[in-house]
């Protein structure tokens, strides 16, 4: 490690004890953490790992206790319609983790008789596993000597060695710190402490040092330099992308939805139809050559904004309202695929339209099957809405349109 050595043991000991003497006083009560004395459940450390994947304690609370309460096993999340998993879990984000979460528990239940292994490098053959969660499940449910290196504990380990290095690069040696202070024993106490710690006390801005169970030995705070660790290297700009959503309403007030692909971004997960996403808006031409279906579209003043982890996303939405629901839709594919239109029939045969015959535009990724099965769309009542499996930004879509609607409405 450049100019920085793991510490001797007894700095070790000392860093370690300090920590574990504050946490047996100071630790967060959280829904999945055992209490003192009890042992941990596997099954909820790592469904608890899994939800707080980049998300926060506060959202995930929610969650934790409903998957909980609907699936309090392993075995019965795995025999959960893989839909109903994808509904429970909307909101949430990032929904490749509700998928591999599904195929996990089968694994465990089907092929380990329903036990987690207990070893890091076991754990990480699990879909959904990483080096992170493998390390703090193994920590914390089995007790293993393993380090876990969530951004909180990346930030609380670069200041006590007052690690200069900008991340991501320094990742790797602030693993090999924070691994070396793990004890033999508590290791699972140790890891969540060190979460702890840098959630309430060593926090990214004005850290309250005087809280520390580390102030005396902390480098960063005797240099002066602690909020501005750990370094980053600076970000690159996220892409903007652009398209339009189509939100039909029938007269019920039911929504059309259709499901994306299983595989990729938001897989599996239903959005209102949309077109495909590139770096301008289509003029509203283009824009009604990709509606799913002829009719009165209107364009809704505004745009919906959402930010994804690679690029920022800015939809324009259309809206109409359907005295019959169409036999025949042109099923735009979901963003970004390679689109080639399709027809998809929903409740009988009939003849296309004629945005079925107009060649849509190739855009960025090929990972998105155009090609939707029969019954992959579906008019989802307002009462079936709220537990349906949309994620954020499709409900901001479909929001927008409620909300444009309704104005429109008062307007005439
Ligand atoms: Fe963080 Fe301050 Fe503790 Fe150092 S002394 S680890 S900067 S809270």
């Amino acid at each position: 490690m450049h100019g920085i050595h793991p510490p001797r043991q007894s700095r070790r000991t000392s860093h370690a004890q300090r920590l574990l003497a504050w946490y047996d006083i100071h630790r967060r009560e959280l829904p999945w953490r055992a209490k003192p004395g009890e042992a941990a459940d596997p099954y909820r450390v790592w469904l608890s790992e899994i939800m707080l994947q980049q998300t926060t304690v506060q959202a995930v609370a929610g969650y934790y206790r409903k998957f909980i309460a609907r699936w309090p096993t392993v075995g019965a999340l795995a025999k959960a319609p893989p839909d109903d998993v994808l509904a429970a879990w909307a909101g949430l984000g990032y929904y490749a983790r509700a998928r591999n979460l599904h195929q996990a528990a089968k694994v465990v239940s089907k092929e380990m008789g329903g036990r987690f292994p207990s070893a890091a490098e076991e754990l990480r053959k699990l879909p959904g596993v990483g080096a992170y969660t493998a390390g703090a499940i193994a920590a914390i449910a089995f007790g293993a000597r393993e380090a876990a290196m969530d951004a909180n504990a990346e930030r609380a380990i670069a200041r006590l060695f007052a690690v200069v290095e900008p991340l991501p690069g320094a990742k790797a040696k602030l693993l090999a710190l924070g691994k070396s202070l793990v004890p033999h024993k508590r290791a699972g106490d140790f890891v969540q402490a060190l979460m702890d710690l840098g959630a309430g006390v060593c926090t990214a801005r004005r850290p309250a040092c005087e809280k520390c169970p580390w102030a005396d030995e902390c480098e960063a705070r005797r240099r002066g330099i602690a909020e501005a660790l750990p370094a980053k290297a600076p970000k690159r700009a996220r892409p903007l992308r652009r398209g339009a959503a189509f939100v039909a309403r029938d007269r019920s007030g039911a929504v059309l939805l259709v499901k994306r692909p299983e595989k990729g971004l938001l897989g599996g997960m239903l959005q209102p139809p949309l077109g495909p996403w590139s770096g301008k808006f289509p003029s509203d031409k283009e824009a009604l050559a990709q509606a799913p279906f002829r009719a009165a579209w209107k364009k809704l003043p505004g745009v919906v904004h959402h930010t994804f982890t690679h690029f920022e996303l800015e939809i324009e939405v259309w809206a109409a309202e359907v005295a019959k629901r169409p036999l025949n839709l042109l099923h735009p594919p979901p963003e970004g695929g390679s689109i080639t239109p399709k027809r998809l029939r929903v409740g009988g045969s009939g003849r296309g339209n004629r945005a079925a015959r107009t060649p849509h535009r190739k855009t960025r990724s090929a990972s998105f099957s155009a090609s939707p099965s029969r019954g992959e769309a579906r008019w989802i009542s307002m009462a079936k809405l709220k537990d349906a499996a949309l994620p954020t930004v499709m409900r901001k879509i479909i929001a927008h349109a409620f909300d444009g609607q309704a104005k429109s409405a008062r307007m005439r």
